[in-house]
């Protein structure tokens, strides 16, 4: 799944490095994703999950597209343009097996299947599902979900061409439930070395993951300031002794959010620091008074290793109250990105 820009970690560049690790097809959320990849040359199969519409179908065709199907909106269309083009076109069916987004209903799956095999140029590919609790070791829900999918499709096996692929293990079904494996698996955030439940992943699972994304910045200027000193707007915080303050050029406008204010911590020459006062649009500051000999040009870490210290997206989570997904989307997004052959 390289959807959202590959998690931050830019869609294109990674394609090409999976590629050359052999994934065997890639995931994206929309159409226009799906076109920039086959307009950076990756020829692998390449799946728009949030699914079509007819004026949308061309593209499908002239990129070489596998549409997820959501409902039948779509097949007379598909199927009208195929045969134009002379062409079979591949599609996989999405159901809602218990996920409550999108997706036809289970119980709708016969009857889309049926018109499928009855129109010309439409052969089905594959169905799906997506889990809603899988990244929940502890959780009946994965299990259930999977055996009602199950328990449908061998209703439909009459529908079922011998080389469909069933697939609907994201990370969470990847890393804590097998028998979703299936034929295939849609793993999102454990590519980029994050597990589906943050910390609890990283402590408990058995696969160790490694971060793929680090965020750095540079210091642009160290400050001494006496005891009882308001730092930046609104004086959120006040220095209780003489202190040191190191500033970065990073702010909300970064991804870097506001409500990381006085919680975040960065890492300067090594340590841990706090941001101290409020986080700006291009600003945030950090008490850096434990740290000896702290310069202009001196490397700031955001996200990721300096010597033995780490912050993880789970940590910046935390103080978000949000999810890893969210933390690596902004910073990815929202920042230049310099890639490290390893
Ligand atoms: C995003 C997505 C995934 C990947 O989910 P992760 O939790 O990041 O592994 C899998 N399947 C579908 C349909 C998705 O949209």
């Amino acid at each position: 799944m390289v959807k959202a820009d590959a998690y931050g970690h830019g869609m294109t560049a990674c394609a090409r490095a999976l590629s050359k690790l052999g994934v065997d097809c890639f995931g994206v959320a929309e159409m226009a994703e799906g076109i920039k990849l086959r307009e950076h040359n990756i020829h692998e199969p390449i799946f728009i999950m949030a699914g079509v519409l007819p004026l949308t179908i061309t593209s499908l065709f002239e990129y070489k597209l596998t549409p997820v199907l959501v409902d039948d909106t779509c097949l007379q269309h598909l199927s009208r343009e195929a045969v134009q083009r002379s062409r079979v076109i591949s599609v996989h069916v999405k159901v809602d097996a218990g996920m409550g987004r999108q997706g036809l209903l289970l119980a709708d799956l016969p009857h889309i299947l049926h018109v499928i095999k009855s129109l010309p140029g439409i052969a089905l590919g594959g169905i799906m599902a997506h889990l809603p609790m899988a990244d929940d070791p502890f959780s009946d829900s994965t299990a259930t979900i999977f055996t009602s999918f199950s328990d449908q499709l061998k209703k439909c096996q009459k529908y079922l061409p011998p080389d469909l692929q069933i697939h609907l293990a994201n990370s969470g079904g990847t890393l804590y439930f097998n028998q979703t494996h299936c034929d295939m698996i849609r793993p999102g955030i454990s590519l980029y070395g994050y597990y589906p439940d943050g910390h609890n992943g990283r402590q408990q699972s058995r696969v160790h993951l490694q971060p793929v994304m680090r965020f750095s910045s540079r210091i642009i200027q160290v400050k001494d300031v006496p005891a009882g000193t308001g730092l930046g707007y609104g004086h959120i915080f006040t220095t209780q002794r003489p202190s040191k303050i190191a500033i970065i050029p990073v702010g909300y406008e970064d991804g870097y959010l506001r409500c990381l204010s006085n919680k975040a911590m960065g890492l300067v020459q090594g340590y841990k620091v706090p941001t101290v006062g409020r986080i700006s649009m291009n600003l945030t500051m950090f008490d850096v008074t434990e740290v000896d000999n702290v310069c202009p040009g001196d490397e700031c870490v955001l996200l990721g290793q300096q010597g033995h210290e780490e912050i993880t997206a789970d940590d910046i989570a935390c103080w978000m109250e949000t999810i890893n997904y969210e933390v690596l989307c902004l910073f990815g997004n929202l920042n230049n990105r310099v890639y490290v052959e390893q």
